[in-house]
Order: structure tokens, then C-alpha cells, then sequence
């Protein structure tokens, strides 16, 4: 608790900003310094900065703003992708094995409530401790898309005639499901105190390791294996409405990614006394962890597995992407190598905005033409 008996008055002079501790960072909404003087790039900081958040410019993480303006080149919208294909299989009697209709819901069901769980912490969590404007505005970017992401599985739902309770709650009512959002859920709740802020080394390490469970685990490892599922079956011409949809948010993911991997990297250069040998090894324990956590989603979501794809599959991708995500983190793997069982999802990741993955169609995005507000 923050006591406010008896300030002194040098508690109270003017510019000091109420009680914060020692060193955590300004929110950008502090009264305003009159006297403040412009911005210098090297007051510039990850974390706990005190320079002027509200300032964008002088830039001095490109990275952060070149990943911003990626984002927005990529825009697209859910409800820009035919789903007659995909209704008319749905509906069909035969056209999809009971295997595959079940991975297919369990699918949407992981994918329909996280895009929100990773919405709410980057808004909720790490906007707050991230105090660096570029980074704020990529934080901004990504956000706008996972609620593009969150209405593509309203979309879906809507347009194939589903249970929409039976998909939104399912991360309550499957475990391999719960135990994944559980799992991540602990690392946002830290932050999830008012009164939590960054500025000792403890509390830095809580905010590194919320980074690591949202960036890392849950967008750049647990959603590959729902991505190879869907793309699996798009190969082999099935359901090819959500496959072009799991492509775009594919692409929207690898770059939050390697935002998430560049913060981490970066607030480490900046902060080397947080990336202590202990904390590495706590990290890629977080990794492994996570592999296992889905590597029993694997075997909940394909029982029996369908053509091309199984639970050991999955696994086998899975410590592959671990062990991609140490290397990007600068640590030692966590699993004997892995050959990648899925090449071709490298294929999907390169995907070129004017012509998709499936070579169903070709789409031109035209933003910014006139628009008509009345
Ligand atoms: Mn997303
Ligand atoms: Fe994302």
C-alpha cells in the first residue's frame, strides 16, 4: 500500500510524479511538463522510460514502426472471403470424415475465445509497461487485429450454422483447451494488479515472462499447430474459405511474432541483469511446457488422426518451432532436432498478398479509395 500521510514537500514539489516507484515508467498521461525539454532518442527506453510517450518522433525503434506499417499493408477483412465451399461441405453428409469434423470445432473453439485472451492482455498488460511510442503504435496495430481475427470466428460461426456457445465456451468445457488459456492466464494476471508496475529486477522479470507466454508461446507456437490443421485440410481442398482465412491471420501472426521476439531481444540488450542464466533456463522451461500442453491438445483434437495429419505429427512440429523460438531468443533448444514434418507451411507463410496459397481466386486490396460517410 502507498502511504499517503504526511507528504513532505519534496513529495509534493512540482514534477514529481505521485509515488511511483523508483523507476517505473511514465503512462503518457501524467499532467503535462511545461518546462519538459524536446525528446532526445537516448532518453528513449523499452521499459521504464521517463521520456515523453506521447512524443512519436524522433523514432528510434524502426523495427517497431516498419512492423506497423507491414500490419497495415496486410489489412483485410474476414467477411471478404466466399464461404460457399465451405457451407455447402459442411453441410454435406459425407464430405468430411467425423475425425475431421471434430478437429475442425475443436479448432475454432481454441482460435474463437484466445485471438480475445491475447487482445485483453496486450491492451490490458503490456501496453502500460511498454513505454515506448513506435512500440505503442504497433501495440495499437495488433490489437485492431485480433478483433479482425475474433470476427473471423463469428464470421465462421454465422456462416456455417454452428453452436456458438459450443464454440466460444469451449475454452471452458475442453480441458486441453483450458489447460493452454490457464496456462497463459497466470502470466497476465502478475500484471494484472493495479498496483503492479516494472522497475525492480523481479518485476521486469514478471512483464519479460508475460511477453514470452503471449508472444511466444501462445501466438508463436500453440497457434502454428491450428494453422497446419486448417492449412492441411485446405491442401486437399477442404473447407478452403477458412483455410484462405487461417492463411491471412497466419501472416497478421508471424508478424506479432517477431514483434514480440524483437521487444524481448531488445529490453534484454537494454536490461542484460534481467537475462540471468536462471531466467533463461526459467524460459525455456516456459517452452517446453508449452510444447507438452500441446502436444495433449494434438492427441484431444485428432484421436485418431486424418490423412496427412496426426497427433505425433503435431508433436514432431511442435518441438521443431520450440526450438525455432529459443534459437530467435538466443537459447539452447529444448528438444533433440527436429526435422520440420510440415514444409509446406513455410510455403503458406510466404504468402503473396495478390494471389493466395490455394489459387482460388486473386485479390487485389484497394485501401484508402473514397469513402462515403453519410
Ligand atoms: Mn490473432
Ligand atoms: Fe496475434
Amino acid at each position: 500500500m502507498l502511504d499517503w500521510s504526511e507528504p513532505s514537500s519534496e513529495t509534493i514539489a512540482r514534477n514529481t510524479l505521485p509515488l511511483a516507484p523508483a523507476a517505473a515508467g511514465a503512462t503518457g498521461l501524467e499532467d503535462i511538463d511545461r518546462n519538459g525539454g524536446r525528446v532526445s532518442v537516448d532518453d528513449k527506453a523499452m521499459i521504464n522510460c521517463r521520456a515523453d510517450v506521447n512524443q512519436l518522433l524522433p523514432l528510434k525503434y524502426r523495427w517497431a514502426w516498419e512492423k506497423y506499417l507491414a500490419g497495415c499493408n496486410n489489412h483485410w477483412m474476414p467477411t471478404e472471403i466466399p464461404m460457399q465451399a465451405d457451407i455447402a461441405l459442411w453441410k454435406s453428409r459425407d464430405g468430411l470424415s467425423a475425425d475431421e469434423r471434430h478437429a475442425i470445432k475443436r479448432n475454432l473453439g481454441f482460435f474463437a475465445t484466445s485471438e480475445s485472451l491475447v487482445a485483453n492482455n496486450i491492451v490490458l498488460a503490456i501496453y502500460r509497461h511498454l513505454t515506448n511510442p513506435e512500440c505503442r503504435q504497433y501495440l495499437l496495430r495488433q490489437a485492431f487485429e485480433e478483433a479482425v481475427h475474433t470476427h473471423t470466428f463469428q464470421y465462421i460461426v454465422e456462416s456455417l450454422g454452428l453452436d456458438e456457445g459450443e464454440l466460444f465456451n469451449m475454452y471452458r468445457e475442453v480441458p486441453s483447451i483450458t489447460d493452454k488459456a490457464a496456462w497463459a492466464l497466470k502470466h497476465t494476471q502478475n500484471l494484472e494488479d493495479p498496483g503492479f508496475s516494472t522497475g525492480t529486477p523481479d518485476k521486469d522479470q514478471a512483464f519479460l515472462r508475460d511477453l514470452v507466454a503471449f508472444y511466444v508461446v501462445f501466438e508463436g507456437m500453440w497457434f502454428y499447430t491450428g494453422f497446419a490443421q486448417i492449412l492441411s485440410l485446405g491442401r486437399r481442398n477442404k473447407m478452403v474459405g477458412i483455410a484462405e482465412q487461417y492463411q491471412y491471420i497466419l501472416r497478421d501472426e508471424s508478424i506479432h511474432l517477431n514483434f514480440g521476439i524483437d521487444v524481448i531481444n531488445q529490453i534484454r540488450n537494454e536490461n542484460p541483469h534481467l537475462w540471468t542464466p536462471a531466467f533463461q533456463d526459467e524460459v525455456r522451461s516456459m517452452i517446453a511446457e508449452a510444447a507438452e500442453l500441446e502436444a495433449a491438445y494434438g492427441r484431444d483434437t485428432m484421436p485418431r488422426g486424418f490423412l496427412g495429419l496426426n497427433a505425433q505429427l503435431c508433436e514432431q512440429y511442435m518441438h521443431f518451432i520450440a526450438n525455432r523460438r529459443c534459437a530467435q531468443l538466443g537459447l539452447a533448444p529444448v528438444f533433440a532436432a527436429a526435422d520440420n514434418p510440415f514444409p509446406w507451411m513455410s510455403e503458406a507463410m510466404d504468402l503473396k498478398k495478390e494471389k493466395n496459397f490455394f489459387e482460388t481466386r486473386v485479390i487485389e486490396y484497394q485501401n484508402g479509395g473514397a469513402l462515403n460517410w453519410e
